[in-house]
C-alpha cells in the first residue's frame, strides 16, 4: 500500500478531508495498470471471441430494472450495529457474538440493501428514485433485443461490458479489495439450455488463462463451487474463483450460471417479448453463462503476485502487458548535451512507436533502475559513450538484471517482440 501511494498508483480517496472508507484514487500508474488489464480482458474475451458484442449500458437505468431483477428485494446483506460504539458489521462475516471493536453487545440483524440510491430530477420523492447499478449485467439484459435486431446473431453470442458498478459495502475494504465504487468486466454469453455445461467449463477454463495471462502464480488461484444457499437468487451453480491474498483466500472473480432467468423476468415485468427465434423458428428464452470480474480485485492480485524483495531491491515483477510503464530511456550524464540529445530522440521514437515511455535523467543509473523495478518497467534503456560511436544502446532486463546492447535502429521490433513472448 506503501508503495502504490509512493510511486503514483492508488491514493487514499478525499484524503485532504480525512477519508471516505473503501475509496481510492488511481495515480498515472495505477490507470495505466488498469488499462492494460481492462485491454487484455477486451482481447481476450470480446476481440478474440467469434461472436462477442461490446456494449456502452448506462450507469443509471430505470429503476424497474433493479425491481424486475430481484435487486430491490434481494440484493442484501445481513447487517448488526453495536449497541456501544454504534459501528455496522456484516452478521455473516463475523465470528464473534459481541462487538470486534468495542467488544459492546450487537443488535438484531437486519437486512441492508447494498445499492446506492439517487433522485432523478428536482424532486427527492419515492417516484423518482433511482439506482446506481449495482452490477453491469442489466444493461446487457434490456439491451438484448437491441444488439439481436441490429446484428441477428446466432446462438451461441455474448454481450460483454465494462464499466463501474457501485456497492453500499459496510465492511472493511482491505485497500482496494471492496470498494464502494469499482469497475466490472462483464459477459453475458447466451446459450441453448442443452448446452449449458459445456460452455459452463469452456468459460472457466478461460478464467484459469486469464489468471495465468495477468501472472498470477496456478498456486494461489483456486476455485470454490458455492453451495445451494449461499448463490445469488438468479443462479443454478456459481463457481469462485479465488485468491490467496495476503489477508486470505478470497473470492477474486464469479462464474455463475444465470439461467433464463433475467430475460423470462424482463419479458414479464416490462411487456417486451425478449425471447429469441433460432434458424428452424423455435422460440425460446436463451439460458445465460456470466463470467464476472472486477478490475480492482484483480489489479490487487496482480500486484500481491508481482511483488518480490532480496537485500537490495523491490520489483514489480509485472507481465510486461500489464506493466504501466513498458520502458524507460536514460542518458547515462545528465550534464554531456550529445548523450542527452541522442536519449531524448530515442525516447521520442519510442513513444511514436505508442509505448508507454519513461524518462529518467536524474541521480546515477544504479538507481533509476532500482526506482523502475519497483513500478515494473521490464525495460531499461540506457545511452552511452559506445552509443555516439556506433549506435547501440543497453537494455537491461527488470528480472535477471542482465543487459545487452541491441542498435538503436532495431529498438522498436526487440521490444514488439519480447512483448510478444512474454
Ligand atoms: P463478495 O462476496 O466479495 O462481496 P460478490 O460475490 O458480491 O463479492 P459478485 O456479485 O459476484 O461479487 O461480483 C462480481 C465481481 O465483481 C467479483 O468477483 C469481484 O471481482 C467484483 N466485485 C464485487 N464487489 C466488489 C467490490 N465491492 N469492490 C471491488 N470489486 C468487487
Amino acid at each position: 500500500m506503501a508503495l502504490c501511494k509512493r510511486r503514483g498508483f492508488v491514493y487514499p480517496g478525499s484524503e485532504i478531508y480525512g477519508g471516505v472508507a473503501n475509496t481510492w484514487d488511481y495515480g498515472p500508474l495505477g490507470l495505466a495498470l488498469k488499462r492494460n488489464i481492462k485491454k487484455l480482458w477486451w482481447q481476450e474475451f470480446v476481440k478474440k471471441e467469434e461472436s462477442v458484442f461490446g456494449l456502452g449500458g448506462g450507469i443509471i437505468l430505470s429503476p424497474k430494472v433493479w425491481e424486475a431483477s430481484g435487486h430491490v428485494e434481494n440484493f442484501t446483506d445481513p447487517l448488526v450495529e453495536c449497541k456501544k460504539c454504534h459501528h455496522r458489521f456484516r452478521a455473516d462475516q463475523l465470528d464473534a457474538k459481541s462487538c470486534p471493536d468495542c467488544g459492546g453487545e450487537l443488535s438484531e440483524q437486519r437486512q441492508f440493501n447494498g445499492m446506492f440510491r439517487t433522485f432523478i430530477g428536482a424532486t427527492e420523492e419515492s417516484k423518482s428514485i433511482a439506482y446506481l447499478r449495482p452490477e453491469t449485467a442489466q444493461a446487457i439484459f434490456i439491451n438484448f433485443k437491441n444488439i439481436v435486431d441490429s446484428f441477428h446473431p446466432k446462438l451461441p453470442f455474448g454481450i460483454a461490458q465494462i464499466g463501474k458498478a457501485f456497492r453500499n459495502e459496510i465492511t472493511a475494504g482491505n485497500f482496494i479489495f471492496r470498494d464502494l465504487e469499482f469497475e466490472q468486466m462483464e459477459l453475458e454469453y447466451f446459450i441453448a439450455e442443452a448446452d449449458w455445461e459445456k460452455h459452463f467449463d469452456y468459460w472457466l477454463k478461460k478464467l484459469r488463462q486469464f489468471a495465468t495471462m495477468s501472472g498470477l502464480h496456478p498456486d494461489r488461484v483456486s476455485e470454490r463451487e458455492h453451495e445451494a444457499s449461499e448463490r445469488s437468487h438468479y443462479s443454478k451453480k456459481t463457481v469462485d474463483i479465488e485468491y490467496d491474498y495476503p489477508f486470505g483466500k478470497k473470492e477474486l472473480w464469479g462464474l455463475a450460471y444465470r439461467t433464463d432467468y433475467d430475460l423470462k423476468t424482463h419479458s414479464q415485468k416490462s411487456g417486451v417479448d425478449l425471447s429469441y427465434v433460432d434458424q428452424d423458428n423455435n422460440k425460446f428464452f436463451p439460458h445465460v453463462i456470466e463470467p464476472s470480474l472486477g478490475v480492482e480485485r484483480t489489479m490487487l492480485a496482480v500486484l500481491c503476485d508481482a511483488y518480490w524483495q532480496d537485500e537490495k531491491r523491490v520489483v514489480l515483477k509485472l507481465k510486461p502487458a500489464l506493466a504501466p510503464i513498458k520502458v524507460a530511456v536514460f542518458p547515462l550524464s545528465a550534464n554531456k548535451p550529445d548523450l542527452v540529445k541522442k536519449a531524448q530522440l530515442i525516447y521520442r521514437e519510442l513513444k511514436n512507436a505508442d509505448y508507454d515511455v519513461a524518462w529518467d535523467d536524474r541521480g546515477n543509473v544504479g538507481k533509476r533502475y532500482y526506482a523502475q523495478d519497483e513500478i515494473g518497467t521490464p525495460w531499461c534503456i540506457t545511452v552511452d559513450y559506445q552509443t555516439l560511436e556506433d549506435d547501440t544502446v543497453t537494455i537491461r532486463d527488470r528480472d535477471t538484471t542482465r543487459q545487452e546492447r541491441v542498435k538503436v535502429a532495431n529498438l522498436v521490433s526487440w521490444i514488439k517482440e519480447k512483448l510478444l513472448e512474454s
